[in-house]
C-alpha cells in the first residue's frame, strides 16, 4: 500500500479521507481540517498576551513617541488655527519639517 487514502485524526478520532486533512510539505498535518484549525485558533487566542505584552513594550516611533501633551499641542495648533505653518511647528519642538509632513500626509497627524 503506497497511498493511504485514509486517515485517523488523534483529536476528533473520526476516521477522514487525506483531503480531509490540510497538506503539509509532500505530507499532510496530523490533524483533521476542522481540528487543525481548532488548535490554530486556540493557539492565537492564548498568545494574545505575549502579543499585548509585546507591542507594549515595542519602541513608539514617529508622532507616538512625543508626549501626549505634544501631540495634542500640535494637533491643536493646526485645528483651532490653521494659519501655523508647519515651519513654525518644526521649529518650535525641533521637529524636522519633512517629517512634519511625512506625518501629514500618512495621517498619523491632522495638519
Ligand atoms: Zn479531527
Amino acid at each position: 500500500m503506497k497511498n493511504v487514502k485514509i486517515k485517523q485524526c488523534p483529536d476528533c478520532g473520526v476516521i477522514k479521507p487525506i483531503d480531509g486533512y490540510y497538506k503539509n510539505g509532500r505530507s499532510h498535518h496530523t490533524q483533521c481540517k476542522p481540528c487543525y484549525n481548532a488548535r490554530t485558533r486556540a493557539r492565537y487566542k492564548s498568545m494574545a498576551p505575549v502579543r499585548a505584552e509585546k507591542k507594549a513594550k515595542a519602541p513608539r516611533t514617529g508622532f507616538g513617541k512625543y508626549p501626549l501633551k505634544v501631540r495634542q499641542e500640535i494637533v491643536e495648533m493646526r485645528t483651532r488655527d490653521k494659519k501655523v505653518p508647519l515651519r513654525k511647528i518644526a521649529e518650535i519642538y525641533d521637529i524636522n519639517i519633512c517629517t512634519l509632513k511625512y506625518w501629514s500626509k500618512t495621517g498619523m497627524i491632522k495638519l
